[in-house]
């Protein structure tokens, strides 16, 4: 907990990973979360899901991570740092839809996890 969090030199790793994944294996990433979206099945609010419990994670290039984030930002071109997080506007973190991800900080995610727990919708819908 004690790391200096803006040491000038040290880059964040999930930043540098998407950079590199962005600029130099694009093809093979969009294929990859392309085959992804195409083996989940569709639920009746639109959503794309797979049958597991959590987040489907998926392995590219050395590292894990969540399909749903790894699904954004190769579509999206976005190269997600570790202060950001990928939001799901339909509140089902199994889903992979892409158009029902954005990206966010940390912040927006605890004011819409807050929005929607007081009015139980999604504050952008309004
Ligand atoms: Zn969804």
């Amino acid at each position: 907990m004690s790391a200096p969090s803006n040491f000038p030199f040290l880059e964040d790793d999930s930043e540098v990973w998407f950079r590199d994944v962005i600029e130099n294996h694009l093809e093979e990433a969009r294929q990859r979360a392309l085959s992804l979206t195409e083996d989940a099945r569709e639920d009746d609010r639109g959503c794309l899901v797979t049958d597991t419990e959590k987040p489907r994670k998926v392995r590219f290039r050395g590292r894990q991570v969540d399909a749903y984030r790894f699904i954004y930002c190769v579509l999206n071109q976005a190269i997600a740092s570790r202060d950001h997080v990928i939001r799901h506007r339909c509140h089902n973190r199994l889903c992979i839809n892409p158009d029902h991800l954005e990206i966010g900080s940390q912040a927006d995610n605890k004011r819409d996890d807050w929005a929607n727990w007081a009015y139980g919708v999604d504050p952008d819908l309004l």
